[in-house]
């Protein structure tokens, strides 16, 4: 994972705009879904936080998750894993192909489901506001 310690500015700028004081643990985590390219997990967060020196235990990072989801930051994926992961909600909307062999996350980009939100809208008469959708296989490499 690379460390853009430059990127503080608009961390900080970010959770103002969301009315949450810059603590140092909430940069950290901010920083850490910033920098990262897949959805990551908590102790990934940990790990990144605390590489920039902050003492944060896991209850800590789990409350500043929870606010950050509540204030739409962040988005919580589940891949039917032991844990939930976590995604910087800025990214623009998509998908993800998991390999069951090697753990790979990728981006898949171009979702068609809109048109499917529509048909299941008017046939029970509902409002979809959002749907979930992951993809999991073998990865070029591992097949
Ligand atoms: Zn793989
Ligand atoms: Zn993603
Ligand atoms: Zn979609």
């Amino acid at each position: 994972m690379k460390m853009t310690y430059d990127a503080d500015h608009d961390c900080a700028l970010e959770l103002r705009t969301v009315r949450l004081r810059a603590t140092p643990a909430r940069l950290g985590v901010l920083h850490a879904l910033e920098d990262a390219d897949t959805p990551i997990d908590v102790a990934t967060i940990i790990g990144h936080v605390r590489s920039r020196g902050v003492a944060a235990d896991e209850a800590t990072i789990f409350r500043i998750l929870r606010v950050f989801t509540d204030k739409g930051l962040v988005k919580t994926i589940q891949f039917h894993e032991d844990k939930m992961r976590f995604e910087h909600a800025g990214k623009p909307s998509h998908h993800h192909f998991v390999c069951e062999k090697c753990g790979m996350i990728d981006d898949v980009v171009g979702c068609t489901v809109h048109e499917l939100e529509k048909i299941i809208e008017k046939k029970k008469g509902v409002t979809v506001t959002r749907h979930t959708l992951e993809f999991f296989g073998v990865c070029a490499r591992c097949r």
